[in-house]
């Protein structure tokens, strides 16, 4: 017995051993350079001046980015990764949710599985944690790696104001949208933050308060305004896409998403279980959201099925009136960057068969430096909006303006606090042919 178990036991003990002794020796830094890379097309497209045109005057919007899990400063243009302040200036983004990444399950060891697929399995040693003690960033608990990453973006947004550079500012209610929809149009140099959780692992359970609405609070209480209840491995919110049971929600998990609809949060079902979503569905009234996926109809090789949208999924979130960010990697959409679009139009007909309007629902959710490898980082953008223009089916100019970024700007300015339908077809309209705009300090619409 003690022979089979050391047999099972001695492998993986040196594979762990081996892979902390990388981190530690090459330090987290080398670890954030070769996990954020960036995937090269040769087919990308070149953007024309007409694409480059329409990027520059668009309301750019992006649901996903686990940029403050790593030790880089979002006010410096980085060397490597996907995104920082300056970055998103050159890419012409307005607004980015900051997504915060607490647990992370050792990539290799015994295989699990969920009927014949791989499954990941939470128990295992947790990767997040190594890196945060490597980093020297508080480590003991979920919560309190989610905290100092709070910090970190709170801090930047102080610093930027500071210091005069372009101004990074976090986005609470409904009002700080309109007002950054406002500053901007009057070329101030200002970009939106929106902090979010990837996997409320801590929320209702004994570790933390023990109740579910006090965690709740408390994440609102700190700025948080996005909130997914999963990540990669069932949690005691949720079964997870990825999982090795993929439940649905628990009692706990159906506590949280009702709490965070009630305190103006966006539910962001991205990595929930099938049986998940349909829970959330049937409970909750607002809008929902996924920040960043692929989906499982258009998913080309290497794109994974596992962590992408069915097509009953997808009309789940298009039936509340919801949104959902396509990502920019191969493992979410496939080999080329053309297959971003793919996806996007995919979700497109979904819509239009179901009557909907059909580019109302699409945005971008590039889940840039969640260790992935997107085709472009965030100051190259515009490549996007060149292959929605140049794709043999163009979009519209209006359809791109919708899935770059008003999109986005509608659905947070019903979900956050103070918002409502009338502020986001107010705040987030297309300008006209002649390009004006509503008048937003009359609170009027003004062509
Ligand atoms: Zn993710």
């Amino acid at each position: 017995m003690f022979r089979k178990l050391l047999k099972i036991l001695l492998p993986l003990f040196i594979v762990v051993l081996l892979f902390l002794a990388g981190i530690k020796l090459f330090g987290a830094e080398e670890l954030d350079q070769w996990l954020n890379r960036i995937a090269s097309d040769p087919d990308a497209p070149v953007p024309e001046e007409a694409d480059l045109a329409l990027h520059r005057s668009m309301f750019i919007a992006d649901l996903h980015a686990d940029t403050l899990k790593w030790d880089r400063d979002l006010l410096e243009r980085g060397l490597w990764g996907h995104l920082d302040v300056p970055r998103m200036v050159e890419g012409s983004v307005a607004l980015q949710s900051f997504t915060i990444v607490t647990r992370s399950p050792f990539p290799f060891g015994r295989e699990r599985f969920q009927g014949t697929e791989k499954c990941v399995d939470g128990d295992r040693l947790d990767i997040a944690n190594v890196l945060a003690t490597v980093q020297g960033r508080p480590s003991d608990s979920a919560l309190a790696r989610a905290v100092y990453q709070i910090e970190r973006l709170k801090e930047a947004a102080a610093r930027s104001r500071a210091e005069g550079r372009t101004e990074l500012r976090l986005l609470l209610t409904a009002e700080d949208l309109r007002q950054l929809v406002i500053d901007r149009r009057n070329g101030e140099q200002v970009v939106g933050a929106i902090l979010g959780i990837e996997g409320g692992h801590w929320v209702g359970a004994e570790s933390a308060s023990g109740s579910v609405e006090k965690d709740m609070k408390m994440l609102f209480d700190l700025g948080v305004r996005q909130f997914a209840a999963t990540h990669r491995f069932d949690n005691g919110l949720a079964g997870s896409s990825e999982g090795c049971e993929r439940y649905g929600l628990t009692q706990r998990g159906e506590r949280a998403l009702l709490a965070a609809e009630a305190l103006g949060m966006a539910v962001d079902l991205a990595h929930m279980s099938e049986a998940g979503m349909k829970d959330a569905a049937r409970l909750l009234s607002k809008p929902l959201m996924v920040s960043h996926t692929g989906v499982k109809g258009q998913c080309v090789e290497p794109c994974r099925p596992a962590r992408n949208l069915s097509d009953d999924q997808i009309r789940l979130v298009l039936e509340s009136g919801g949104i959902i960010g396509i990502g920019y990697w191969p493992y979410a959409v496939g080999p080329s960057i053309w297959h971003i679009a793919d996806a996007m139009e995919y979700t497109m007909l979904l819509a239009k068969e179901m009557g909907l309007e059909a580019d109302a629902h699409v945005s971008l959710g590039s889940d840039y430096d969640g260790s992935v490898q997107p085709f472009f980082d965030v100051s190259e953008l515009s490549l996007l909006t060149a292959v929605m223009r140049q794709r043999p089916q163009p979009f519209s100019n209006e359809a791109i303006r919708n899935i770059a970024g008003l999109n986005v700007c509608r659905y947070f300015a019903r979900i956050l606090p103070g918002g409502s339908d009338a502020l986001a077809l107010d705040i987030c309209a297309t300008p006209s042919s002649d390009g004006a705009v509503p008048d937003l300090r009359s609170g009027s619409t003004r062509r």
